[in-house]
């Protein structure tokens, strides 16, 4: 009650930290960084030479495991996260559901004579069988073979998380079913980056580029979240339950003034910062930029690119380490897409190139774009990919809290467009017309400071409204949601690009039948035929408007504003034909992520109405009836003294009260239908479900405006995004 909200601010007020901050006075970040990562240096110093060669090939140019290195390598492994404190090891893996799952094991084995001994073998290294059948598997699985097994992925490193309770060795793994069908985000993700190393190499060979390396993606993931103090959490069930909050009346000041964004980080949360990269830095994860976000208490992190496998993992301990070390500062870390209506929500902008080592970023155009013929053939067939495939990326993000950003004037609209800047597109509009005269050339930015050097202009721009920008050397994709794994987007762009390379590898082969001369007019017509046939998915102006929705669907782009228009995207013909073509997903695989996808998606939305009906029935209606009562007696008292008139306070109060009790009624038997099939009721969960949710809340809403406050129960949104 009324209680736990004034102790929650109570709690707030007087809040102390349970340690002194940590800071790198004592250990410098570069000592810290990769301390706790079984990391290539700690591979060199510790294992025999050949077997370190042999795993560097691996690891390095994506060569055949060799599995007879496994039981020196474990060894190793062993010693060396037993030196650290270890007691434990474990897989770590990543199903469907988007979390990190761990399955711990102790090193300990008894030696039969009454003592112990660690051990850790080749075998345990390589091949893991976690009782995890609870996990979801889209029918991929039946009970009878319902063990999925984890498969070492050498490629991201192992590595010791510590904590307080205990310290234990984590190994990445790829987590699939007996019968090799992919369980988890990691495998497609593997697959889709074999894809792409094969048909960029292709195209790369036209050019005359030799690599040795394969070419891979790479992810430089922008994480926002919230931080809240948990006090108010635990007076919030929707908050608890939910990660978001299901009522709640927008505050008299919300983030209009934009005095937050980038603005100086309260001291609390900066120690939450500081103790969350030097955690991060211990993983080898280069965490590098921190800041304020526009709504009040929303922040970001970002790390420095990686390659796209272990950006992707690394970005599930970005998301772990929020979360764990924010309890330790009192507060907790939503990662929700939309914790607090009317103020922005949390996305990931996924930056992401591909390249390697020897080549950089194959998205890089050089100092004169028009004459980087390579640069432009990437990025043609990443133009055919978005507009040949926008939906697909779509479904990637199609999630229920996803849906309450993507349109929402925060973040780009669900229609799929990409943004070149005005540099490339003139160079392309050239190319249309088929003749390229040189390019506008890079401009400088006079900013009007005298003591500042010009600065080169940026030749992506910053368009926030694209949900696939060019920014510069590489595409930023953000319709991500926060809470996301970034492996499905990534996978699906990977894929994307495989299919445009290949068709486009195919073609100059074709144009060219081996010989160089006839490259430059091949790449030409080449070029000017995928922007004739797919200039119509890139738009630079503002993605927000009614108008871009409008010329989008004269453009025939889709528009797909919901998780359930969405996801059937994924056994559709052309996607079904796509990722198999590429073996990275098969049909079965597919299926089941749509049945999975839209499983999750059911079971968040009842479960946050019934939270609404809850909540409605047993917090909030009983607080308007105090009220009510209290207005009531008031009434009373004065009509006995004389005073006989309407008071409008209780008009008002009634009246809501009313509209919510049949708001909540109405909910309820909402709740009680059958649908025929998960699409069905992810549908009707959507279209009629939601709806009624929101409809509760909007009574709610208006009872917080008038009801007294000493009688309201759940913390506003005042008090939970300004008090810290
Ligand atoms: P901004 O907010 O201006 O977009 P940030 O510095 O917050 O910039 O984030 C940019 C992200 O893009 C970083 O993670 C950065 O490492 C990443 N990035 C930079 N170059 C590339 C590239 N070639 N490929 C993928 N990611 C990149
Ligand atoms: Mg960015």
């Amino acid at each position: 009650g009324i209680q736990a909200r004034l102790n929650a601010i109570s709690a707030v007020i007087n809040y102390k930290p349970a340690h002194a901050p940590l800071n790198f006075h004592d250990t410098k970040p570069t000592e810290i960084f990769g301390s706790n990562v079984f990391s290539e240096k700690v591979m060199k110093d510790r294992l025999p030479k050949d077997v370190y060669k042999s795993l560097k090939k691996t690891i390095e140019l994506g060569e055949k495991l060799d599995a007879t290195i496994a039981d020196v390598v474990a060894n190793t492994m062993k010693d060396w996260a037993i030196e650290k404190g270890a007691t434990h090891f474990t897989h770590v893996f990543f199903p469907l559901t988007g979390m990190t799952a761990e399955k711990h094991d102790a090193f300990l084995v008894p030696d039969g004579k009454g003592g112990a001994i660690a051990e850790f073998s080749g075998k345990l290294l390589i091949q893991g069988e976690p009782d995890a059948s609870s996990f979801p598997s889209g029918g991929l699985r039946s009970t009878f073979e319902a063990r999925g097994y984890t498969a070492w992925d050498v490629t991201s490193p192992a590595y010791i998380l510590e904590n307080p309770n205990g310290t234990f060795l984590c190994i990445p793994t790829a987590f699939v079913s007996w019968s090799g069908e992919a369980l988890d985000k990691k495998t497609p993700l593997l697959r889709s980056n074999q894809a792409l190393n094969k048909q960029a190499k292709r195209v790369l060979k036209l050019f005359g580029v030799e690599t040795k390396l394969p070419v891979t993606s790479y992810a430089g993931p922008e994480q926002e979240y919230f931080l809240i103090d948990r006090n108010f959490v635990f007076s919030r069930p929707d908050l608890l339950i939910a990660g978001r909050s299901l009522f709640g009346a927008k505050p008299p000041k919300g983030q209009e003034f934009e005095d937050q964004y980038f603005g100086v980080v309260p001291r609390r949360v900066l120690s939450f910062m500081m103790e969350v990269e030097r955690e991060l830095f211990k993983l080898g994860v280069p965490v590098k930029t921190r800041h304020n976000e526009v709504a009040p208490s929303q922040f970001e992190i970002a790390p420095i690119y990686e390659a796209g496998n272990i950006a992707t993992d690394h970005n599930q301990m970005v998301m772990t380490t929020l979360r764990s070390v924010a309890k330790r500062y009192g507060m907790v870390c939503l990662l929700h897409e939309k914790p607090f209506a009317g103020i922005n929500g949390s996305g990931k902008h996924l930056n992401y190139s591909l390249g390697n080592a020897d080549l950089g970023s194959l998205f890089d155009p050089g100092d004169t774009p028009h004459e980087n013929a390579m640069f432009l053939v990437f990025c043609a067939a990443a133009i055919r990919g978005l507009h040949k495939y926008g939906a697909v990326l779509r479904a990637t993000v199609a999630t229920a809290s996803n849906d309450h950003r993507l349109g929402a004037n925060e973040a780009p609209p669900a229609i799929m467009s990409m943004y070149l800047g005005e540099q490339l597109s003139d160079v392309f509009e050239q190319i249309k017309k088929g003749k390229v005269n040189g390019c506008k050339t890079k401009g400088l930015m006079h900013i009007g400071v005298d003591t500042l050097p010009p600065l080169p202009m940026d030749p992506g721009d910053r368009n926030r409204t694209s949900p696939f920008a060019f920014t510069g050397n590489r595409f930023e994709f953000r319709a991500v949601g926060s809470s996301q794994s970034i492996a499905g987007p990534q996978v699906a762009i990977n894929t994307i690009m495989s299919e445009s390379l290949d068709f486009i590898a195919t073609e100059l082969e074709k144009a060219t039948k081996g010989d160089d001369k006839k490259l430059n007019a091949a790449v030409q017509t080449l070029l000017q035929k995928i922007i004739k046939e797919h200039g119509a998915i890139v738009f630079n102006g503002d993605g927000y408007s009614d108008a871009w929705h409008k010329e989008a669907a004269k453009r025939g782009l889709p528009n797909l504003k919901t998780t359930p228009d969405a996801l059937p995207v994924l056994t559709t013909k052309e996607c079904i034909e796509l990722f198999t073509k590429y073996g990275v997903l098969s049909e079965a695989e597919l299926r089941s992520r749509e049945e999975i996808y839209l499983e999750q998606y059911c079971k968040t939305l009842k479960t946050e109405a019934n939270l609404v009906v809850r909540m409605a029935t047993t917090i909030i209606f009983p607080a308007a009836m105090r009220y009510q009562s209290e207005l009531a007696a008031a009434c009373c008292n004065l009509k006995t003294i004389g005073h006989d008139y309407k008071m409008s306070a209780l008009e008002t109060v009634t009246a809501k009260l009313r509209g919510m009790q049949s708001a909540v009624a109405k909910l309820e038997k909402l709740l009680e239908h059958e649908a025929d099939g998960t699409h069905a009721e992810a549908k009707f969960l959507c279209d009629k479900v939601l709806p009624g949710m929101t409809e509760v809340r909007s009574f709610a809403d208006a009872l917080e405006n008038v009801v007294a406050d000493d009688l309201w129960a759940l913390p506003s949104y005042q008090e939970m995004l300004f008090i810290r």
